[in-house]
């Protein structure tokens, strides 16, 4: 945790340096005031019979220590809250730009929900202790210190009562400790469990409408919500119980304290002034004891946190591109498989795509046709480098994609995924999403080509009409082609559709290809599909099947000689007819 707190505590250091200074001022003006109360007492009323003027100016004394110890103590609280605030933005920024870094795999790896958990809830719970450590960590031993010094020179003998507590206290905070850490870590799991929960069950909460599914889902929900109360009222037991038995020590302590001390004014070796200060010393030692409890309590909540945290932090990316020639670019749409094969898991026991060959020229368009679970979307992804591949090489623009930054090739290869999204802003703010620098013009002819621009041309605001959450103010289909005329906004030399048409009608679908095929000429384009319609038009189509490629040749060679197509075809074909 402290590895942590030093590294992030970056532009928020002078807050972090000030917030313990004014801790040490607070202590130093709150350890004076019982000593001025003794001296109140034992000077100003016993020994010179109620000397008003001594009294007067050692309570105006008081009266200013008690000021400057709330300043200092405000200003310390003000230092430590920029401190962690700061803190806390620096881990979340990181957290944010690490996942920058992953890839495919790694985003499979840490689900939606429980990075929102780790950079919200977990991070809560991390500037909280941030915050106490930044004040308990000083105030807390320099006030022990303090009051234990000013304590044992008002009577030794009394004084030797922390002998016995402190190592009681100290033995029942570490079982403490060891008994919370698992308990938090299992809480903020459930935690996880319930966003996942609620994340799905909003997200698609039209499904849900649709089947009548509300009760079943109440259900599902409440199940992980009780779960999560359960495993809250068992980590927070321990708080509870710890609390308990700082109050039972302290109490048990102050008794003997008065019974020992009680002695002692009545023998005369202490007065009553000096067992009045005794006592206000030992309730700042206890207090602050027990402020050391639920500091590490918190701490100990933290850590959880911390440690989920520093999960995300130290995930290595799969992909690796730090070798590669920053300035080497994709010169053209060329693709190359050699020998390659790949599997999503190193242990898994068949590969997810064996043994592809294959050479794609510049500007051809590729048609893939499969069953589901093929390997179609997977050939796809290894192109840009989404996932590293087991064996073999990929070449693009003449070059192993290894040789090229990831950003460099990224920019080169647009694709359109299956489920592709829109994001809030209008029609316009999301075409120049991918390019920043497209004129409005280049965003209308890349939405003419994608068969967009007639639908956009009906809406009344036409470009600048919102398109809402995820893009939810349009179809299925117009959505499609939304994200189609981005990617070809990219200006990309390599662009893949996958399965970016299935909502499009299939009149528009054929209009889609015919534009590309006509005015991209250049660009290479791959389209996987489900309709042989889709496709047909492509120079070459690739029949994918268990991994492997099975046949490749254009619409009219296959036709004639791959029965598995030609059936297809003719199946979708009478569909279509019928
Ligand atoms: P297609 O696009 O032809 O439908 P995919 O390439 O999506 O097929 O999937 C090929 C195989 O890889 C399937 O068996 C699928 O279950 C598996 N697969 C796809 N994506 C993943 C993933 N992210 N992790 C593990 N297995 C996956």
């Amino acid at each position: 945790m402290y590895k942590l707190l030093i590294k992030y505590t970056k532009d928020g250091w002078w807050a972090a340096i000030l917030g313990p200074l004014f801790v040490i001022l607070e202590v130093v003006f709150d350890t004076i005031i019982p000593y001025l109360m003794s001296l109140i007492i034992d000077t100003g009323i016993t020994q010179r019979g109620g000397d008003i003027d001594y009294i007067v100016r050692v309570g105006g004394m008081m009266v200013v220590c008690a000021i400057l110890a709330g300043i200092t103590g405000a200003l310390s609280g003000v230092f430590a809250s920029i401190a962690s605030c700061r803190f806390i933005r620096n881990v979340r920024t990181a957290i944010m730009e690490k996942i920058q870094t992953y890839d495919f795999r790694n985003i499979e790896k840490f689900p939606v929900p429980t990075i929102v958990m780790r950079t919200t809830t977990d991070m809560r719970m991390l500037r909280m202790a941030y915050v106490s450590i930044v004040r308990m960590l000083v105030r807390t031993p320099l006030n022990i210190i303090m009051s234990a010094y000013m304590a044992i020179k008002l009577n030794k003998s009394l004084a030797a009562i922390f002998v016995v507590v402190i190592p009681v206290l100290g033995t029942g905070l570490a079982l403490m400790i060891i008994l919370s850490r698992p308990r938090f870590i299992a809480m903020m799991h459930r935690f996880d469990d319930l966003n996942g929960q609620l994340k799905e069950n909003i997200e698609d909460i039209r499904v849900v409408k649709s089947f009548v599914r509300e009760e079943h889902e109440k259900e599902k929900f409440s199940l992980v919500s009780w779960m999560v109360t359960k495993a809250q009222r068992y980590a927070e037991t321990m708080v509870i119980y710890d609390d308990a038995f700082f109050q039972f020590v302290m109490y048990a302590c102050m008794i003997a304290v008065c019974w020992i001390g009680g002695n002692h004014i009545i023998t005369g070796s202490m007065t009553s002034g000096a067992f009045m200060s005794f006592l206000a010393y030992l309730k700042a030692i206890l207090m602050s004891l027990m402020g050391v409890s639920m500091g590490i309590m918190q701490v100990v909540m933290a850590n959880a946190s911390v440690s989920r945290a520093n999960e995300v932090l130290s995930e290595i990316p799969d992909i690796d591109d730090s070798n590669a020639d920053p300035e080497l670019q994709v010169e053209n749409g060329n693709i190359e498989f050699r020998n390659v094969s790949f599997k999503y898991s190193k242990h898994a026991e068949k590969n997810t795509l064996s043994d592809i060959n294959i050479n794609i020229r510049s500007g051809e368009v590729i048609g893939i046709l499969g069953p589901t679970g093929g390997g179609k979307s997977t050939f796809a992804q290894l192109i840009d480098r989404l996932y590293e591949i087991s064996e073999g090489e990929i070449l693009v623009g003449g070059h192993n994609i290894k040789e090229y930054k990831l950003h460099n090739l990224r920019e080169a290869v647009s694709m359109v995924l299956q489920k592709n999204t829109l994001f809030s802003g209008t029609i316009e703010e999301n075409m120049k999403w991918g390019n920043p620098e497209a004129t409005h013009e280049e965003a209308v002819e890349a939405c003419r080509i994608a068969q967009a621009d007639d639908f956009i041309m009906s809406f009344p605001k036409q470009y600048e009409s919102e398109l809402g959450q995820g893009g939810s103010n349009v179809s299925g289909g117009q959505k499609q082609r939304l994200c189609i005329a981005r990617a070809l906004l990219k200006k990309p030399k390599i662009i893949i559709l996958d399965d970016s048409t299935s909502a499009v009608d299939t009149d528009t679908d054929h209009r889609i290809q015919l534009a590309l095929k006509e005015k991209l000429g250049n660009m290479t384009t791959i389209i996987i599909a489900q309709r042989v319609s889709s496709v047909k038009e492509a120079n070459r189509i690739i029949i994918m099947n268990e991994g492997k490629i099975e046949d490749i040749g254009s619409h009219d060679e296959l036709l004639e000689r791959n029965t598995v197509y030609r059936d297809l075809y003719e199946t979708q074909m009478k569909g279509v007819q019928e």
